[in-house]
C-alpha cells in the first residue's frame, strides 16, 4: 500500500438512475474494503451540463483526489465525450479521456479502460493463450468493445469486430476461438453462434422484470423462470449461458463474471494514479542538479 493519505477515488453520480446507484454503492464498498478513499459527489437529476463540467473541473483541481469517476450513463441532453474531454487525464480512472484512448491503441496504454482490462485479467488468470487465436469481439461501443479489441490485437489474436449491421453474424461467431459479447441483448449468443471448445466471455449485463421480457430461449433457464415467478427481477447476459455452456472450454457467468473484475481493476487503476501523483510530486521536491 502507499505511505501516507490513501488514494482517493471521487466518484460524480448525476441523477438518481437505480441501476447506477447500485454500481456506485458497489464501487465504494469495494474501494473501502481496499483501504481507497472513495468520496461520491452526488448531483440532482437535470442538473445543467454545465454544472457537471463545473463538478469534473473541481476534481481536477482538488490536490487530495487521485482519480475521477464520472458514472455512466448520463441523463439525456448530457454528452458524454464533452465529460471525458473535460477529465484530467491524469485522473481519467476509466481511461475514457482521448489521450488514453489514443495511447491505448497505441501499445502504450496508461489507464486501460476497467471491463476491458477485467476481461484481459480473467484470460491471463486462466492461462488462455492468446497469441494466434481468433476472436470476435461482438459490440463496438468505447466503453467495452473497441478497447478489448485493441487489447486482444496488442496480445497478437486475431481480432472481428462485429456489431449490429454486420453480415452473418453466427457463422462469424463460429468461428471464433474467443467469443466476448458485449451487446446488451438478452440471451442472443446461443449455442449455434459457439463452435465447440471455445472460450466465451459475457459482457451484458440485461434486466429481465418479467417472463414478457424474456427471450424465448431464456425462458428454460431454472434460475430465470423462478425468479421471475417469484416477482423478482432477474439479471442476464447477452449469451444463452444454459444453452452454450455443454459446448464451451470456459465461459464467465452473469451475474459475477465481468462485473466484479471491472470494479477490482477501478481500483487498480486509482491506486496506479495514486502511486503516480506521489511520484511526480516528490520527483518535484528533488533537489535540481547543479
Ligand atoms: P452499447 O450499448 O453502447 O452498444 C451496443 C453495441 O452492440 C453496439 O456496438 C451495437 O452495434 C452492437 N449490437 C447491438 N445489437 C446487436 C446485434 N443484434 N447484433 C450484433 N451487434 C449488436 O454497448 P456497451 O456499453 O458496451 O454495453 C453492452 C452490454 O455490456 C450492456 O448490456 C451493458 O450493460 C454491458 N456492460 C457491462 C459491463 C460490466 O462491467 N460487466 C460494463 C459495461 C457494459
Amino acid at each position: 500500500m502507499l505511505p501516507g493519505k490513501p488514494p482517493h477515488l471521487r466518484v460524480i453520480l448525476l441523477g438518481r438512475d437505480p441501476a447506477s446507484e447500485t454500481y456506485v454503492a458497489s464501487k465504494e464498498r469495494a474501494a473501502r474494503e481496499a483501504g481507497i478513499l472513495a468520496q461520491t459527489v452526488r448531483l440532482a437529476s437535470g442538473s445543467t451540463p454545465q454544472a457537471l463540467l463545473e463538478e469534473v473541473e473541481r476534481a481536477n483541481h482538488d490536490d487530495s483526489v487521485d482519480g475521477i469517476l464520472v458514472q455512466m450513463p448520463l441523463e439525456r441532453g448530457h454528452d458524454s465525450r464533452k465529460v471525458f474531454d473535460a477529465l484530467d487525464p491524469l485522473k481519467d480512472v476509466d481511461g475514457f479521456h482521448a489521450e488514453n484512448v489514443g495511447r491505448l491503441h497505441q501499445g502504450r496504454p496508461r489507464f486501460v479502460p476497467c471491463t476491458p482490462a477485467g476481461i484481459l485479467a480473467l484470460l491471463d488468470h486462466y492461462e488462455i493463450p492468446l497469441a494466434g487465436r481468433r476472436a470476435v469481439v461482438l459490440g463496438r461501443s468505447e466503453i467495452v468493445g473497441k478497447p478489448v479489441a485493441a487489447l486482444l490485437t496488442s496480445r497478437d489474436a486475431t481480432v472481428t469486430l462485429a456489431h449490429s449491421k454486420t453480415q452473418d453474424l453466427r457463422e462469424l461467431c463460429r468461428e471464433a476461438d474467443i467469443l466476448v459479447a458485449a451487446i446488451g441483448r438478452p440471451g442472443l449468443v446461443t449455442a449455434d453462434f459457439v463452435r465447440e471448445g471455445a472460450v466465451v466471455i459475457d459482457v451484458g449485463i440485461n434486466r429481465l422484470d418479467s417472463v414478457d421480457s424474456a427471450p424465448e430461449n431464456l425462458r428454460g433457464s431454472v434460475r430465470v423462470r423462478e425468479a421471475l415467478a417469484a416477482g423478482k427481477r432477474v439479471l442476464v447476459g447477452d449469451v444463452d449461458f444454459d444453452g452454450v455452456l455443454p459446448k464451451v472450454a470456459a465461459i464467465t457467468p452473469v451475474p459475477g463474471g465481468v462485473g466484479p473484475l471491472t470494479v477490482a481493476m477501478l481500483l487498480r487503476n486509482t491506486l496506479q494514479a495514486a502511486l503516480a501523483r506521489r511520484q511526480s510530486a516528490a520527483t518535484e521536491l528533488q533537489p535540481k542538479e547543479r
